[in-house]
């Protein structure tokens, strides 16, 4: 077992690590759940990351307020935060007789509530149909949120641990580039990295123009322009739940979370030669804001998080704000399920400019079906 130690942490940050604390105590009634007994360095925000659980969370369950905590304290780690906290949306099947008002009355909803848990007008409803019913309390558009969310994504079990220093240096870094939140996510997804994001990302050596296969062993389940319409731009990587998930290439970390609709936890990469790479569906991301991997460094684990039917890694290439085939520039090549290699040619993108070989195109130019309709429209 490793036990990081956290030396530079506090100074660097102003996050205070105070000695004798009179706002600590613990909750008697939190029994169940994992204890974390605080170090030197550690703040309420490294902790919280460590465990994935909000400091919003940590802070209730331990009852703390202000940002101080004691060294040798031991906290109760929540079982996880609203944002994690997702239970199945409840479904009814309609039965004869049945109309909006009496479901609602049943469900103790609305009818208008009920109407926009499932996108329907008039009365419109017909024995057998399923139909979303929002629990007491929960607004018909906050259902449509949460479904919109995918598969429920949990704090793993697995927590975050990072070697001595760099949680420091990935912290400032973040800081200072201004790393991390969702919209810098999004913005990633459409449009081409910051040039200091570019910079920071830089090595004495080029990058190679290739990308290493981000899980080794991955099979290829379906490519780049699949699907209706050929929305899918992206490669599904088949492996089991809890495979290693490796940086294709070395990399600034300018996400890593689970904000972004869709991808579950998704951890997002800039590199030297402005390329971005994305990891999606993760069960667990095991990089933070602001840190530089190198290329096959371990980043995160293969899950089904968000908009996924079985464990997959969703990777993304893209490139001035275009999402490409990174197909032909795997190293090794991905195989498919029995086996043979994906039968493309093998491209080497060593330059600024894109070769011939490589497909790109804007993400808005093949909407997800997703996007636009969510998964179950209803007239
Ligand atoms: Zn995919």
């Amino acid at each position: 077992m490793r036990a990081p130690r956290h030396t530079l942490a506090a100074a660097l940050l102003g996050a205070v690590l105070a000695w004798s604390s009179s706002a600590w105590s613990p909750t008697p009634t939190a029994a169940q759940g994992r204890v974390h007994t605080v170090r030197a360095g550690d703040t309420l925000l490294r902790i919280a990351r460590r465990y994935h659980v909000s400091v919003a969370d940590l802070r209730r369950a331990n009852r703390l307020r202000g940002e101080n905590v004691r060294v040798g304290a031991r906290l109760q780690i929540p079982r996880g935060d609203g944002a994690w906290r997702q239970a199945r949306a409840r479904r009814y099947a309609v039965r004869p007789g049945d109309t909006l008002a009496r479901i609602a009355r049943r469900f103790r909803t609305t009818v208008e509530d009920l109407r926009a848990a499932n996108r329907l007008r008039g009365e419109g409803i017909r024995v057998g149909d399923s139909l979303y019913v929002p629990r007491p309390g929960q607004s018909g558009a906050q259902l449509r949120a949460s479904l919109r969310q995918g598969n429920p994504v949990r704090p793993p079990d697995e927590p975050l641990e990072l070697a001595e220093g760099v949680e420091a240096t990935a912290e400032r870094r973040a800081s200072e580039l201004q790393l991390g939140p969702t919209h810098v996510g999004q913005r990633l997804l459409r449009e081409a990295p910051e040039p200091s994001w570019v910079e920071a990302a830089r090595a004495e050596a080029p990058p190679e123009g290739t990308l290493q296969l981000p899980v080794d062993e991955g099979r290829y389940l379906r490519g780049w322009g699949s699907g209706q319409d050929g929305y899918h731009l992206a490669v599904d990587i088949g492996a089991p739940m809890g495979t290693d998930v490796h940086a294709a290439e070395r990399g600034l970390v300018a996400y890593a979370g689970h904000g972004i609709r869709g991808y579950g936890n998704l951890v997002i990469l800039v590199h030297a030669n402005g390329w971005i790479t994305g990891y999606a569906h993760n069960r667990v991301n095991l990089v933070i804001p602001g840190q530089v991997v190198e290329r096959g460094a371990l980043i995160a684990r293969v899950g089904q998080s968000g908009f996924a039917r079985g464990p997959h890694l969703h990777f993304i290439l893209a490139f001035d704000g275009e999402h490409c085939d990174p197909t032909p520039l795997f190293t090794p090549r991905i195989q498919r399920a029995n086996g043979e290699e994906v039968d493309e040619p093998v491209v080497v993108w060593d330059t600024d400019h894109r070769p011939s070989g490589i497909r790109c195109l804007a993400r808005s130019a093949r909407p997800h079906p997703h996007y636009h309709g969510g998964r179950r429209r209803r007239r």
